[in-house]
């Protein structure tokens, strides 16, 4: 394969895998159509969209890299850490995620009882009816919440019930740090932190943060997420360079219907910064 800085890079995205509205292979066939060039499939704690986009990327000669994107709880803040180019049948990380998969479960239940406590029933079984993969998740709830007239936006389900703190919240232990890193690395990956402007860390947080994932191995992180702001390009690749860090791009498109992102629109890289494909080469 050859990754070079002038190709369109997409390295975070879902497919309804995980939380996302379109199949593996319509996916693909969108983010071609975007004009993307290497594309990671990152769905939310498992890997089984791969086979499916890992075929219709080869039909359409798209480069395709496997990925994941991990929960993980960082003291209090949940964070997600996105594994890029490993080998997606190694065991240790498909056991490590197969147990994330099987906590959501005990979340989702959780979540539903205080939804009833709150007047809305049926929520489990509700938000069940829209997953078509192994992971059940918050997203699921909301399009519950959504379709049945409890809010009127999707944003409005976070805000309301399913945002951190809010009233249906169930704050969850997933993995530590080290070891969603360790297994992207048991299975020859790389960790990045997915869209670390996202988690509202203060700067001393986030300097700990990028220290504590610099020293565990962790090799990048997402200099571009999404549609954001230039000033928050400009901060992440200062930080990118500053600890040592890969900068790598992902527009963490979820489907036609979420509005905060969509693929092929991002801006390239900033000059300065190293990307994470970089060191792919080979
Ligand atoms: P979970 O992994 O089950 O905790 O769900 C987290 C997912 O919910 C994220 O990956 C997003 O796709 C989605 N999400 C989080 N916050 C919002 C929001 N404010 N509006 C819409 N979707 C959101
Ligand atoms: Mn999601
Ligand atoms: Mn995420
Ligand atoms: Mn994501």
């Amino acid at each position: 394969m050859e990754f070079n800085r002038y190709k369109k890079y997409d390295l975070h995205c879902h497919s309804i895998a995980s939380d996302g509205e379109l199949t593996p292979a319509e996916l693909v066939r969108y983010a071609h159509g975007c004009g993307v060039e290497v594309l990671a499939l990152t769905d939310h704690d498992v890997t089984a969209g791969y086979a499916e986009a890992a075929d219709e990327a080869n039909r359409l000669g798209l480069e395709f890299v496997s990925g994941v994107e991990i929960s993980v709880s960082w003291g209090k803040q949940l964070l997600h850490i996105v594994g890029l180019n490993f080998d997606v049948e190694n065991a240790a990380l498909q056991a490590g995620l197969s147990g994330l998969r099987h906590q959501r479960t005990g979340r989702a239940k959780e979540m539903a009882s205080r939804l009833a406590k709150l007047g809305i029933d049926g929520a489990l079984v509700g938000a069940q009816a829209y997953v078509n993969g192994q992971i059940l998740s918050r997203t699921h709830f909301a399009r519950f919440l959504l379709d049945n007239g409890h809010v009127k936006t999707m944003q409005a389900a976070f805000d309301r019930y399913l945002g951190d703190g809010k009233k249906a919240y169930v704050a969850s232990e997933w993995i530590p740090l080290a070891q969603a890193v360790e297994w992207i690395h048991s299975a020859g990956g790389h960790a990045v932190i997915a869209h670390p402007a996202r988690y509202r860390l203060s700067a001393t947080k986030l300097r700990w943060l990028f220290d504590e994932f610099k020293q565990l191995g962790g090799a990048g992180l997402e200099v571009i997420s999404g549609r954001q702001d230039i000033n928050v390009t400009k901060n992440m690749a200062d930080y990118a360079k500053k600890y040592e860090l890969r900068a790598s791009i992902g527009s963490d498109y979820h489907g036609p219907s979420q509005a905060w992102s969509n693929m092929g629109k991002m801006p390239p890289l900033p000059e300065a910064c190293e990307p994470i494909w970089e060191l792919w080469q080979g």
